[in-house]
């Protein structure tokens, strides 16, 4: 039975980086459900993924790249739109590195620059370069995250990279807009995967990061798929270059009582919560 609702994926070719684990195997298999057809483009095996959204009807293709190799990967990219026409391109796949800012590395800096933003922003060219050649719309959705509006602690070239992203996000949807190709991000919370793991494994980080968390939980990838089969649809048409942070496992700028472990912002610059908007103040600490 064909499905014609407006979020419907049916028949759309979607590729995602990094969808092994985590937000980006939350992410396939969401989209799963509403039948698209996905490549997950990612270094490790994806079997678990491939098992998942079999069980959801879907289709899961798996190709081999590491995007921080952006010859290889591009080329990758380029191959799979030569096999058919991709509707959806989720750029996913990020790594994260933890040090002070005075003892962060070159190599810290530039490992996560390479992967989350410059891969990015080429694998998205890639593919705005082949529905733009085609006449053909299509829809980008770039995984964000609350260090997009926030400094964080501990995280320098996280923190750029996913600043930058927002900011690429807004320059390719001004950009393609016109030409039918949606660009737009999700700011994911707290979510529990491999990413956070050194997090939730810290009693003292984890427990006042919870108290901070509205719902008084870690988000699951899953939490995240809802979001991006949204944006990832025919329509919504018009909707591009806003970026919706996920509040579930976001956190209140209203940071309650006995949070010694943050100081949320300056002395006398008053309360801003974290809301749906995104507008939060840069001055509030945390990774
Ligand atoms: P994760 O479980 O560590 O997943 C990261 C994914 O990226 C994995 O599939 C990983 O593959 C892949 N990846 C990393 N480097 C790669 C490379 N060079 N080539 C190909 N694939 C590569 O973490 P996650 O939380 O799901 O992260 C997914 C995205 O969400 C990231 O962009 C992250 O910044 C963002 N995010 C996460 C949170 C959170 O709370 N978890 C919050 C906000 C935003 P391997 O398994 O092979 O390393």
């Amino acid at each position: 039975m064909s499905d014609h609702s407006a979020f419907s994926l049916e028949g759309r070719r979607i590729a995602v980086t990094g969808s092994n684990t985590g937000i980006g195997q939350g992410i396939a298999v969401a989209v799963a459900r509403p039948a698209a057809q996905w490549s997950g483009i990612g270094r490790s095996a994806m079997d678990e993924t491939a098992r998942l959204v079999e069980a959801e009807g879907g289709y899961f293709q798996p190709v081999k790249a590491d995007i921080s190799d952006m010859k290889t990967s591009v080329a990758m990219l380029n191959d799979l739109m030569a096999e058919g026409p991709l509707d959806g391109l989720v750029n996913n796949a990020g790594i994260i590195r933890r040090a002070d800012s005075v003892d962060f590395t070159e190599a810290d800096w530039d490992d996560v620059m390479e992967v989350n933003l410059k891969s990015l922003f080429f694998l998205s060219q890639a593919f705005g370069r082949n529905c733009i050649a085609a006449k053909r719309g299509g829809r980008i959705v770039n995984i964000a995250s609350l260090l997009s509006f926030q400094g964080g602690i501990r995280v320098p070239s996280y923190t750029a990279s996913k600043h930058g992203m927002l900011g690429i996000t807004r320059l390719l949807a001004n950009e393609w807009a016109a030409k039918g190709i949606n660009v737009n991000a999700i700011a994911p919370g707290y979510i529990e995967t491999n990413n956070t793991e050194a997090l939730r494994n810290d009693p003292d980080r984890s427990k006042a990061l919870l108290e901070r968390i509205p719902a008084g939980r870690w988000g699951v990838a899953a939490d995240i798929g809802d979001a991006a089969v949204f944006l990832l649809a025919r329509r919504p048409t018009t909707c591009t270059a806003p970026s919706f942070p996920s509040t579930v496992a976001g956190l209140r700028g209203d940071h309650g009582t006995g949070k010694r472990h943050f100081r949320a912002r300056p002395r006398g610059s008053g309360t801003r919560p974290l809301t749906a908007t995104g507008a939060v103040s840069s001055a509030i600490r945390m990774s």
